[in-house]
């Protein structure tokens, strides 16, 4: 056995464990890095990018085919998916090389980390690693399929999907969460009869319903078969195809399809770590318990991103990382405050993005809000780039105006939504939101809208009719 020493240990050098990383070596600590490969994480290989990329064929596609409305009618179209594949391929090798090559300025460990005591942890059979503070960064992975009949009759997960190399004529997707919509409006897109069966009212079942509905309507409109309020009982095999029998509303039903894409959720990946040894608390399906300076049960031991099973952002997982580190080298117990930075967004078409407080988490909480909502089918600009598709809503608190939260069903909603993380960040009101300068004609601008409407029922300010909106 080798031993080794270092101040600080990550294992996991996904994006949640190099963000600890670069910041714990910025502060001066002697840090390490364990990861048992593929290098790269989620994100780059088997998550966020490679599904945009592919995303970005099927809603070019789209737009091609809507092109007549704009009076350009393309002809045929044609979809060479081997294409598709390897410009994703070639993408994705390219930004994981990039990260790969900046693991590698780390001391690296390859191989699986196991703990051996609470500052002690074993990589594969033969190095034995001690450090003052470990960080768990070690994400998650598809939750077990628990269907009966599922793995008898054969699936495909999220990792399998983003590398298809053919297309199947039919595909039942199983959840409406996030990675279901994306990926089954990409797999229709390109020509796959696609029916997504979830147990809620509406895609993506934690937003606010106003957005899951018409979400959910929109993605019907153009052909793909969503079947709420449905439950999966069981899947079998018959004549070579794969049927699921359903229940709705106690009436029960089979669908046939040629795949299955299983997309009922992930679970953090901490099973071998041996967290006991390790005194560390931890539930298989909801990760490890860490407070708010995201340090877990032994106070010399942190864990952030998908490993801790909140909020599965990438985004979140960095923002964890950075701060963890500060926490471990600083001896600090710097507090996590999620309250912009839950910001998250679905790239279905039209995009979800939500910042702040939603109308349900207000109602749940009891907070005395006011709501602003605007249809993009009435904003000129959009009307202009004929994507008139969801609306924009404003949240703010009834006795100041201060914005508690905003929502945008539309295009480009994960790009729009920005505007409205900053305006959060510094506390702006409607009042003092409405006096920034927006450009005319621009989607932006749609959010002076409902900042007005806000205004007006606050009975507050003489709203002049603006000279940008014509
Ligand atoms: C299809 C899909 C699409 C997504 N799209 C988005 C998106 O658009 N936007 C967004 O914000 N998020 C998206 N996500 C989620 C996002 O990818 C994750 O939240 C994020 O990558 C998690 O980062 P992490 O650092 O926690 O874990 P990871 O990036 O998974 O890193 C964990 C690392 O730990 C290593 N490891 C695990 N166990 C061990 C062990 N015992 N020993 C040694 N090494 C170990 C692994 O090899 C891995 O490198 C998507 C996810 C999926 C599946």
């Amino acid at each position: 056995m080798n031993d080794a020493r270092h101040d600080i240990v990550i294992v996991g050098a996904g994006s949640g464990g190099f963000a600890a990383a670069r910041t714990a070596r910025a502060l001066g600590a002697d840090v390490a890095l364990i990861d048992h490969g593929p290098l790269g994480g989620l994100c780059i290989l088997r998550g966020c990018m490679p599904s945009k990329t592919l995303i970005a064929s099927s809603d070019l596609l789209h737009d091609v085919r809507e092109g007549s409305e704009l009076g350009i009618d393309a002809g045929e179209i044609t979809v060479d998916f081997p294409h598709i594949m390897r410009r994703k391929r070639d993408i994705i090798a390219g930004f994981a090389q990039f990260r790969i090559d900046a693991i590698r300025e780390f001391p690296l460990y390859e191989g699986r980390a196991t703990f051996l005591s609470p500052l002690e942890i074993r990589v594969g059979d033969h190095t034995r690693i001690r450090a003052q503070k470990f960080i768990i960064a070690t994400g998650s992975v598809v939750a077990p399929a628990t269907l009966p009949g599922l793995e008898e009759t054969g699936y495909i997960d999220s990792d399998m999907a983003l590398e298809l190399s053919r297309l199947p004529e039919s595909l039942l997707v199983l959840g409406g969460g996030y990675v279901g919509t994306e990926l089954g409006q990409f797999f229709s897109r390109l020509g796959v009869k696609t029916t997504i069966i979830l147990r809620s009212p509406h895609l993506l079942s934690a937003e606010d319903h106003d957005v899951g509905y018409a979400l959910t309507d929109y993605v019907r409109d153009e052909g793909i078969d969503v079947r709420t309020e449905t439950l999966i009982e069981r899947v079998y095999s018959r004549n070579g195809k794969k049927v699921a029998h359903l229940v709705h509303h106690g009436m029960a039903e089979e669908l046939e399809a040629d795949e299955i894409l299983y997309a009922l959720g992930r679970v953090p990946d901490i099973a071998g770590l041996d967290l006991h040894a390790a005194q560390v608390r931890a539930h298989p399906k909801t990760g490890i318990e860490v407070d708010q300076s995201l340090r877990t049960s032994n106070p010399h031991i942190f864990a952030v991103g998908d490993a801790t099973g909140r909020f599965l952002l990438v985004h979140v997982a960095i923002f964890q990382g950075e701060l963890a580190a500060r926490n471990a080298v600083l001896n600090a117990a710097e507090p996590a405050d999620y309250h912009l930075v839950k910001t998250h967004t679905v790239f279905s078409d039209p995009q979800v993005a939500v910042v702040g407080d939603t109308e349900r988490d207000l109602q749940s909480t009891g907070v005395s809000y006011l709501k602003g909502v605007y249809d993009f089918a009435e904003h000129g600009k959009a009307i202009c780039i004929n994507k008139t598709k969801g609306f924009v809503k404003m949240l703010a608190a009834a006795d100041s105006g201060r914005i508690l939260g905003a929502s945008v069903l539309g295009s480009h909603g994960s790009d729009l939504i920005h505007e409205m993380i900053v305006a959060m960040n510094y506390g702006a009101t409607v009042f003092e939101f409405m006096k920034i300068p927006h450009l005319h004609p621009t989607m932006a601008e749609i959010w002076l809208y409902p900042a007005e409407e806000i205004a007006e029922k606050m009975n507050a300010v003489q709203v002049e009719p603006s000279a940008m909106r014509a």
